[in-house]
């Protein structure tokens, strides 16, 4: 079920390319996104969110993920679990994948997604989160010097003399001087206090002094843009005995979570049905290849099941006219063929001729059958995006057209008088070049 929906995976270090399977890439972004630690119903919510975002945009750049994750086995079991206990789940808005934000921690209260991207998102509203209090992030300080600001803002704070006193209004304020510029009193917090006095408390030698401001605190609440999940909340909800539907639907505004990734990618072939005719078949057993003795009925037999298994993943219903050995006539086929109600008819053979320099991948239609003569373009087109030779589409008028009642087409993989195609016919990945030609040349044209 989840073999089709596919993941590019960009090395961003030597820019490789690389597909994998979307629940794979959920456990490794999970690895990376959330502390292992967390409660289970924590990281469960967070792998959905993760798969949302995927199924949303299945391209991820990064470095050495794929390696890290191979690497470390101590916390797969736990991300394991949070991945498989949410297979295909998934959080929708209007039955459409949301854009599934999270972050650290929200510090008391996640964000309206206006205050943060400056346009409106329904389902990113604010929410009370009292349960990030407890968190390291929940507040810190940072202080600054002037010098440290100067440095990191490149800007350049008024120089003041010493000498000159600078009053902070309400902090140290009416300061009086002697004639000697020796402090007589002034105000700290609004108290009166004597110059003396001053310079005791606070030890300082003397009580010619001026006072001005030399650094800066801020206090932050929480960490990240604030928006959606609070993944601090969310573990603090998980132990308190949440699930991660409560969760999710409390940190996403009106949102359902369910099995459903998009049927035009997840099944796009969802509802068509096709039947595939391996050619020949038991006593018949087709053209033979020359230098290896390949038969043509057993490898149309082979690519028909592939075929089968991949369209059947993509939602497609699938009738083969044999599943083995057998022998089928013409007529068997067609009958076969027109008992069931199908969108197309499609025929796998390989061809054989006398000259062996011959090669590449033929497909016919019937006359004037234009929906298939369209099918055979979009497959020969996508064959042919996978480096197999192609000979073109065109018409053909063979026996079993003319008896089938619904669009069809008789596809010739390639010549098994041609050696070097001979060859390749024995080679797993070139037969699964051609099933995935097939395949998504049919997925291209109910596009
Ligand atoms: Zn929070
Ligand atoms: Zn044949």
């Amino acid at each position: 079920m989840e073999s089709y929906f596919k993941i590019r995976y960009i090395n961003r270090r030597n820019h490789e390319e690389l597909e994998m399977p979307l629940e794979k890439m959920v456990g490794i972004l999970l690895s990376l996104e959330m502390d292992t630690n967390f409660h289970i119903e924590a990281l469960k919510a967070q792998a959905i969110a993760i798969r949302t975002n995927l199924v949303k945009n299945p391209i991820v750049e990064g470095e050495g993920m794929i390696e890290g994750w191979e690497k470390d086995d101590e916390n797969k079991g736990k991300i394991k679990k949070a991945v498989d206990d949410t297979q295909g789940l998934v959080i929708l808005f209007n039955d459409k994948p949301i854009d599934a934000k999270y972050h650290l921690s929200c510090g008391g209260s996640t964000e309206n997604s206006e205050n943060v991207v400056n346009h409106r998102i329904a389902y990113l509203r604010r929410v009370l989160c009292e349960h990030c209090k407890n968190n390291i992030y929940w507040r810190r300080e940072k202080d600054f010097t002037l010098e440290d600001m100067e440095r990191l803002l490149k800007v350049k704070f008024p120089k003041m003399d010493i000498g000159t006193e600078s009053e902070i209004i309400g902090f140290i304020e009416d300061i009086e001087k002697d004639e000697h510029g020796r402090v007589k009193s002034l105000r700290v917090a609004g108290e009166k206090i004597s110059g003396k006095e001053l310079a005791k408390l606070l030890n300082l030698n003397s009580t010619r002094y001026s006072i001005f401001p030399t650094g800066v605190k801020f206090i932050t609440r929480g960490k990240g843009h604030g928006m959606g999940l609070c993944q601090y909340g969310a573990n603090v909800m998980a132990e308190m005995g949440y699930t991660y539907l409560d969760i999710l639907k409390y940190y996403f505004t009106g949102t359902e979570v369910r099995k459903h990734i998009l049927p035009s990618i997840k099944k796009p072939l969802y509802g068509k049905t096709i039947i595939i005719d391996p050619g020949h078949g038991g006593e018949d057993e087709g053209y033979k290849g020359d230098t290896t003795g390949l038969l043509e009925k057993d490898l149309a037999l082979k690519l028909s099941l592939r075929l089968k298994a991949e369209l059947t993943d993509l939602g497609m219903q699938v009738h083969l006219t044999r599943e083995e050995d057998i022998t089928l006539s013409i007529t068997e086929r067609i009958e076969e063929a027109n008992r069931i109600r199908s969108d197309f008819f499609i025929s796998i053979h390989a061809d054989y001729f006398n000259s062996s320099s011959l090669k590449g991948c033929e497909i016919f239609h019937f006359r004037k059958d234009y929906n298939s003569q369209k099918l055979g373009f979009h497959i020969l087109r996508n064959l042919k995006d996978k480096d197999i030779v192609t000979r073109g589409v065109k018409e053909g008028n063979f026996y079993i057209f003319r008896g089938v009642s619904t669009s069809s087409l008789l596809i010739e993989i390639g010549y098994l008088s041609n050696p070097d195609e001979e060859q390749k016919f024995l080679d797993e990945s070139y037969l699964e070049s051609i099933v995935q030609g097939i395949v998504e040349g049919i997925i291209e044209y109910y596009k």
